[in-house]
């Protein structure tokens, strides 16, 4: 089992005014979170396309990694990269912290949290001098499905 803990990827402050301010685009990007907060989450670009496509025919696939930039801009929306390389998003905002448990077989995703584990990363952060802005903690192995297939 291996554990990687990595900061969220830093998205770039908005220089200009969010352009998912019009009211076209803040349809499909409210669409694109509404995908996100339905189903299981921790979504690719690519399945978000698939399923923004059901609620609206014909979006393009830019349209959809250019509503998810903004979306990640304006915080509703966290990505995160998993060991596989592939970014994932779900609904930030007011979603409370969580880590990942990542199943490598069959990818689904377990939402966790241990107050003793936040603790001790921040215990960690402390003794290196860091003051901590946040922290992503992934654990990657077999879920309960797959290690019975085994
Ligand atoms: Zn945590
Ligand atoms: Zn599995
Ligand atoms: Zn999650």
């Amino acid at each position: 089992m291996i554990i990687v803990i990595n900061m969220p990827r830093k998205t770039p402050p908005h220089k200009k005014v969010c352009d998912c301010q019009g009211s076209r685009r803040s349809r499909r990007r409210e669409a694109i979170l509404d995908v996100l907060s339905s189903g299981e989450g921790h979504l690719s670009a690519e399945q978000v396309h698939k399923a923004a496509q059901k609620r609206m025919p014909g979006i393009g696939i830019a349209t959809v990694y250019r509503a998810l930039k903004c979306l990640c801009g304006c915080g509703k929306v966290l990505e995160f990269i998993p060991s596989d390389g592939v970014a994932r998003y779900e609904p930030g905002g007011d979603k409370p912290h969580h880590d990942h448990l990542i199943c490598t077989a069959c990818g689904c995703f377990t939402e966790a949290v241990d107050p003793e584990i936040e603790r001790l990363q921040a215990r960690l952060a402390a003794k290196h001098g860091y003051a901590i802005s946040g922290h992503r903690l992934e654990i990657y192995g077999l879920c309960p499905c797959c290690a019975k297939k085994k």
